[in-house]
């Protein structure tokens, strides 16, 4: 393309996961005039940004955000700023974004331990149990929705698995959030990631995070520099 053609990319109707349609608002609004990061005008839109994600999440985390990157960034950040060398990690892996999630727990030095369901079916709660009588985890992560098989996993049970062994619970919430409840507090989930070009039909390139105190205390005792 030269700098002189006009960029007209032809009409699609997206019936993916993701990215989806966007409502015409959301088109206009990307076609407003910039705004620089330290506009008090930008940090009101930020706040309303962080205050209109703890309603859909359903959380009062004050860590709440969204990430200018796509939702692996999202997956990355829980991870990485939650996992120190040596710490022992379950992931539960029923599909492809439960095996993305197991690689970035070995890239930064977490003990891996897998729990495998077979692609189609969610994660037994009673195998996240036996995973936690066998190691001393500090965190269970587990997708909500996997999109590889369009399977929702039923998280109330396993959340008070992990909750009751004392570990973080960090949830991909990728095609879920603005598609189902995802009910953070109630859960008390501790890390959650998202993406703004599924459910929540807005385009790629944030991704909602929200961070529950007890994750925000344990990144802040952390003893090594965040491997990112
Ligand atoms: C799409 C998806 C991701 C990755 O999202 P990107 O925004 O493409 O990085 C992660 N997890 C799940 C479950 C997904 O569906």
């Amino acid at each position: 393309m030269s700098i002189n053609t006009e960029l007209k990319p032809t009409p699609r109707i997206l019936m993916g996961p993701g990215p989806s349609d966007v409502h015409p608002r959301v088109l206009r609004a990307m076609a407003t005039p910039l705004l620089g990061h330290l506009d008090p005008e930008y940090l009101g839109i930020m706040d309303e940004v962080m205050s209109m994600l703890r309603q859909v999440f359903r959380t009062e985390n004050e860590l709440t955000f969204a990430l200018p990157a796509p939702a692996s960034a999202g997956m990355e950040a829980g991870l990485v700023n939650l996992i120190e060398p040596g710490d022992e990690v379950i992931i539960c892996v029923n599909g492809f974004f439960g095996n993305r999630m197991s690689d970035i727990v070995e890239r930064c030095g977490g003990n891996l331990v897998r729990v495998d369901a077979p692609w189609g079916s969610p994660i037994d709660p009673e195998q996240v149990r036996t995973a936690l009588e066998t190691c001393k985890a500090k965190l269970v992560a587990i997708v909500h929705a996997e999109t590889s098989t369009g399977v929702l996993q039923p998280l109330d049970e396993i959340s008070q698995i992990v909750h009751e062994a004392g570990a973080l619970f960090l949830v991909d919430a990728v095609t879920s959030l603005g598609g189902v409840d995802v009910r953070v507090d109630d859960r008390g989930i501790d890390a959650i990631y998202s993406c703004s070009q599924k459910c929540l039909s807005a385009p790629p390139g944030l991704s909602p995070v929200s961070f529950s105190l007890k994750a925000v205390a344990v990144i802040e005792g952390r003893k090594s520099k965040v491997n990112s």
